[in-house]
């Protein structure tokens, strides 16, 4: 498959500030960075902010780092670091990773410099060791009252603040927090707690340390020490942006020192966000794991077929703003349609499969008609698809009693089978239970697609499969994992999982499907665009619809099928 390039650079608010920055000389080269806690799988919301991050590298030649912002040490697990790199990497190779500043870096790695540093504070007077217990730190905090022990000595300070570092003390019973103003009308500058104490292993540093710097902390000097030029995040920190330039200035850092700038995260009707809401799907097996193709995690729109090209334009379509706001699933399915229509070949599938005789077409005859691969795409070339007596018609194609302007196949009705014939319903065979297992037809002979004789027009056309011919693959058809637009505002959001999100059937297919590849999507004419999934075999292939061809949502709900 060609891969696409993403859609043209979008700007932005942010885009805006690093172009001026580098215009004026503030800044002679951008460096942005990404960083995920480990703590579960990167989501469609993180697609965002790493195409964001990676798409200022790439567009203004600058470099963005992923760093692993792992200080708490046990809620992180390897796994995640492991995943968090494959899934940066599929997003971006092949298009921004000549961006990507040296991987992966870790947080904890500067442990020793942020320790450093907080030694500083303290030398200045603007850190103290506080006795208090969490919960009365944050009573006070709220309240706005000072601590008893804030005007402790410079002296004191050092010494309990070292032995803190040798783990003198039990978790919880002393913090390291920053002297500003127990009154600030911004809570996040009521001395937040720079460290606390965690008798923990980490992941990366083993037991070397028994404290533990707080996000702000960590986070702020992280930046520093990596020479960010634009630290970009979610608006969630734009409350916390007064105490990352705080602490900045209380250092008296020399310049360049890192800006912080705020964007709306990604929302998605139908999916819930957060990774502690994903990883009680997970844990309590209401999905197959994190690459699950229901999910909204990265490693599962992979798995479902999503490419990474198409990831890219979503994130540069829905664009960047200061404002909260909903995105609808729909410009998602969009985007993926939109990549797909251009360059997935066409095959025929049938997923309920219906038999049908064609009686006036001879025994054991055999024509192989052309079929177009892709009409987006001269060079998709053509191939032959094989016809016979007896093909499989999707059952959803017939009806016995259907309703007034039904244009597939009915009971004394015609119907054109695509690069074919048109073919006439005779005969309907049931079985003992009235299911219908037959329908025995006769072939216009010249009627044949593409033929002298082709100018017969019929309204309706379906897909088929020749039966002798047709190979079989499992099928995956996904629905929407919530039947809830919003599952978050529901309050329960395990109570709105859509019990019909997975349909698994047995498909017949066309004998070209055989020869299909993994990285290559395909449309299953009149169906959907299809990707193997990892779970095939040399003898066995199992398909997963990545999207349907329309948007069926829309119509169930009434309204207009959106546009990005
Ligand atoms: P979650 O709330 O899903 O657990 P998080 O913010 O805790 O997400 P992090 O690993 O801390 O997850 O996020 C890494 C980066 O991804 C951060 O810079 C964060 O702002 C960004 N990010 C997380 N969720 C979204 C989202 N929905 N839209 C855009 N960016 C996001
Ligand atoms: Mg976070």
């Amino acid at each position: 498959m060609t891969e696409l390039a993403v859609a043209p650079a979008p700007t932005d608010f942010i885009r805006e500030v690093v172009a001026d920055d580098l215009r004026t000389g503030k800044h002679s080269r951008i460096v942005t960075r990404f960083p995920p806690e480990p703590n579960g799988y990167l989501h469609i919301g993180h697609a965002k902010s790493i195409c964001l991050n990676f798409g200022i590298a790439h567009e203004f030649n600058g470099v963005c780092n992923i760093r692993m912002d792992d200080t708490n040490p046990t809620k992180e697990e390897t796994e995640y670091v492991d995943s968090i790199m494959a899934d940066v990497h599929w997003l971006i190779d092949g298009w921004a990773d000549k961006n990507l500043g040296g991987a992966p870096l870790y947080t904890s790695d500067y442990f020793d410099q942020l320790y450093e540093f907080a030694l500083e504070l303290i030398e200045k007077g603007k850190a103290y060791v506080d006795d208090m217990t969490p919960e009365e730190t944050d009573e006070f905090r709220r309240l706005g009252k000072e601590s008893l022990f804030r005007n402790r000595s410079v002296e004191e300070n050092r010494d309990l603040f070292a032995r803190m570092k040798a783990g003198e003390f039990p978790d919880g019973t002393r913090t390291l927090r920053a002297k500003i103003d127990v009154n600030a009308p911004n809570v996040w500058l009521r001395d937040p707690v720079l460290y606390r104490i965690r008798h923990a292993a980490h992941h990366h540093t083993g037991d070397k340390w028994c404290i533990y710097p707080m996000y702000d902390w960590a986070h702020t000097l992280s930046d520093y020490i990596e020479g960010i030029t634009h630290s970009v995040c979610t608006l969630e920190f734009e409350v916390h942006r007064p105490l990352y330039d705080w602490i900045l200035q209380a250092l008296e850092l020399p310049p360049p020192v890192p800006h912080q700038y705020e964007f709306a995260r990604l929302n998605l009707t139908y999916t819930v966000m957060s990774k502690r809401k994903l990883i009680q799907l997970v844990n309590e097996k209401l999905v197959n794991g994190w690459d699950d193709p229901r999910m909204l995690t990265i490693a599962g729109l992979r798995r479902r077929g999503v490419t990474a090209s198409a990831l890219r334009s979503f994130a540069y379509n829905i664009g960047i703003t200061k404002y909260p706001s909903m995105t609808d699933m729909a410009v998602l399915d969009h985007t993926i349609r939109d990549e797909f229509n251009r360059t997935a070949e066409r095959r025929l599938a049938v997923l309920h499969p219906l038999k049908v005789v064609l009686t006036n077409y001879p025994e054991g005859q055999v024509e192989e008609l052309e079929a177009v691969n892709n009409p987006e795409d001269e060079n998709a070339g053509k191939r032959k698809v094989p016809f016979g007596r007896e093909l499989f018609i999707d059952a959803a194609d017939f009806m016995e009693t259907p309703p007034p302007k039904y244009f597939r196949l009915k009971p004394g009705g015609e119907v054109r089978l695509k690069y074919a014939y048109i073919i006439k319903c005779d005969e309907v065979v049931k079985d003992s239970s009235g299911n219908v297992t037959e329908l025995r037809c006769t072939v216009d002979l010249e009627s044949k697609s593409g033929g002298a004789t082709s100018n017969r027009k019929v309204k309706g056309t379906i897909h088929w499969v020749s039966a002798a011919h047709a190979g079989h693959a499992e099928v995956r058809l996904y629905d929407r994992l919530f039947t809830a637009g919003e599952p978050d505002a529901t309050g329960d959001f395990k109570s709105c999982i859509n019990p019909h999100s997975l349909e698994v059937v047995t498909a017949k297919c066309e004998p070209a499907l055989a020869e299909a590849t993994p990285e290559k999507r395909y449309q299953f004419e009149r169906l959907g665009y299809f990707a193997l999934d990892p779970d095939s075999t040399a003898t066995k292939q199992v398909w997963n619809r990545t999207v349907t061809l329309k948007d069926t949502w829309a119509k169930m709900e009434g309204r207009a099928p959106s546009r990005p």
